[in-house]
């Protein structure tokens, strides 16, 4: 099984789940983070930045960052008033790459 640091992972969504806009993934503590949560991803207008939060298994991290990253790829994220942000759409998305990652790691 292949295992990878969260660096190599965004390189890894890079490839794999290519987004139109620049990203960019911080790691940050889980008090700079709306809601204390373990994640968010937020659009600028320009580009989109994923906070993930520090403090958690690497594991966790990069289910986090799958989720994220799927918010970017059917930029739909979070803030949006008009339905809800985990969205069939969404969904679908993140499927997708957990499923792409499985295989990755040896496991399809
Ligand atoms: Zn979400």
């Amino acid at each position: 099984m292949q295992t990878h640091d969260l660096a190599q992972h965004v390189k890894w969504l890079k490839g794999a789940f290519p987004l139109a806009h620049r990203v960019y993934v911080r790691e940050v503590p889980r008090a700079e983070i709306l809601d204390k949560s373990d994640g968010t991803c937020t659009w600028t207008g320009k580009s989109f930045v994923i906070l993930v939060a520090s403090g958690q298994a690497l594991a966790t991290k990069i289910d986090v960052l799958n989720h994220e990253w799927a918010h970017a790829r059917v930029k739909h994220v979070p803030d949006a008033k008009d339905e809800p942000a985990h969205n069939p759409l969404w969904s679908a998305e993140y499927g997708r790459i957990a499923a792409a990652y499985e295989a990755y790691k040896g496991n399809p």
